[in-house]
């Protein structure tokens, strides 16, 4: 057998299929600079480091009374009241021994208080408050206690997510270097596609998979070029392919890639650049092609919409977000205990659509009872895929690897 696969014989296994699809990442995208408020989901370019100390000066966790808490005794007292601080006055001159001072959430500590008592713990009694006795330090953010200046606080290739944004905003950063997002071209291959919305002869179908990788991709934070239906002949879908190349960074097209099938794809594929058909030891989605056209990277879906839209999210995924810029792009998967058995070890990996029952207070992964490779209907009852490893049986109550769409769409 080929090394590639298209001789048929052994399935490849997939996560060595994976490693090799990650030695054709092409650079990342061009650096651009975003304000804050467009960044969100984008991917980082560069480093972020701190300007300064965080917090950057001692202040109050509470409303309350800063004080020395050396000054009250173990039983408790009285301090008379010398002043106020409030959020945003700068900070004060130094709290004489032997008295308290107003203060105020994210107000500065006045040089000489070490502790804050919140108010609900203080009586205000003639010019004074009486407290009771407060551990050195208490209520009070030190200077540099959540990171000091100088640290890296984001790594390049991370997805901006609102924390981040949030963090960003902190350190005073108004605009932020990020990857432009990947611009991926998509074509659904099939004499047989119609769109929604147009009338069917017989035979015809909707071309579903437009939309749901569409979807991904848009998920991902991609640009997405549609080119529509490519229809099975040869020149018009080594022009569209060609084309597709020359304007963007990677074609994904869908349908066309089973082994054994004589369509126009591969064709045009190999006439314009390299074709791999890999046999992926995966279900749904058993044949995948890879190759490169006039030098840009392509990957062939399979045309069933169920597996479609599961190799995208298995297979496509990580090399997307790795050409993206992205650091870590392998989802983590979660250890459930399965709510079913699997008595039958198959020669692919599963990627079967479950979903997430809690019951008495533990959580299981069910399966949905129909996973065949067209259907869409289980992936949208589905919370996200149960993942059975080649050979593996299962009995009921065994921990089962699951992938949750809400991770595989980020
Ligand atoms: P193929 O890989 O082209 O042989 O397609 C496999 C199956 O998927 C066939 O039943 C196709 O009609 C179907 N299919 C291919 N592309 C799409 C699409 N874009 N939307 C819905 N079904 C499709
Ligand atoms: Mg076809």
């Amino acid at each position: 057998m080929s090394a590639c696969g298209c001789s048929g014989g052994a399935l490849r296994p997939i996560d060595e299929a994976l490693d090799e699809l990650m030695q054709h990442v092409p650079l990342p995208p061009a650096v651009e600079h975003v304000p804050l408020e467009k960044a969100l989901g984008r991917t980082l370019a560069e480093p972020t480091y701190a300007a300064f100390d965080m917090p950057a000066w001692d202040n109050s966790a509470m409303d309350g009374y800063a004080l020395r808490a050396a000054d009250v005794p173990a039983e408790g007292g009285w301090l008379p009241l010398d002043g106020r601080i409030a959020a945003g006055d700068a900070a004060q001159a130094a709290l004489p021994p032997g008295r308290a001072v107003r203060i105020f959430t994210g107000a500065p500590l006045p040089p000489g208080a070490d502790s804050v008592v919140p108010q609900e713990q203080v009586t205000l009694e003639g010019e004074g408050v009486r407290l009771p006795a407060v551990e050195i330090g208490a209520n009070v953010r030190r200077q540099g206690e959540e990171f000091a200046a100088g640290s890296c606080m984001l790594a390049a290739g991370i997805r901006l997510r609102p924390q981040e944004i949030g963090l960003l905003a902190s350190l005073g950063i108004a605009e932020v270097a990020v990857h432009r997002p990947l611009r991926v071209g998509l074509l659904s291959s099939g004499n047989e596609l119609r769109e929604p919305g147009q009338a069917l002869a017989a035979g015809q179908i909707y071309n579903a998979n437009r939309y749901s990788l569409g979807g991904v991709l848009r998920s991902l934070g991609m640009e997405v070029h549609d080119y529509g239906i490519l229809v099975d002949e040869l020149a018009a879908s080594r022009d569209a392919l060609s084309l597709a190349a020359s304007e963007w960074d990677v074609l994904i097209t869908s349908g066309g890639v089973s082994v054994g099938e004589e369509d126009h794809l591969k064709q045009a594929v190999r006439e314009l650049g390299e074709l791999h058909l890999w046999r992926l030891a995966i279900q749904p989605g058993k044949p995948l092609a890879f190759g490169e056209v006039c030098g840009k990277p392509w990957i062939g879906l399979p045309g069933n919409p169920a597996a479609a839209l599961i190799t995208a999210l298995v297979v496509a995924r990580p090399f997307l977000l790795r050409a993206q810029g992205r650091i870590r792009v392998m989802p983590q998967p979660l250890r459930l205990a399965a709510d079913f058995h699997w008595r039958q070890g198959n020669p692919r990996r599963q990627y079967l659509r479950a979903r997430l029952k809690t019951e008495a207070g533990e959580t299981r992964v069910t399966l949905h009872p129909r996973q065949g490779s067209a259907m869409l209907a289980p992936a949208c009852w589905a919370d996200g895929l149960a993942v059975i490893d080649c050979g593996r049986t299962l009995e009921e109550g065994e921990l089962v690897d699951f992938l949750p769409f809400s991770e595989l769409l980020e």
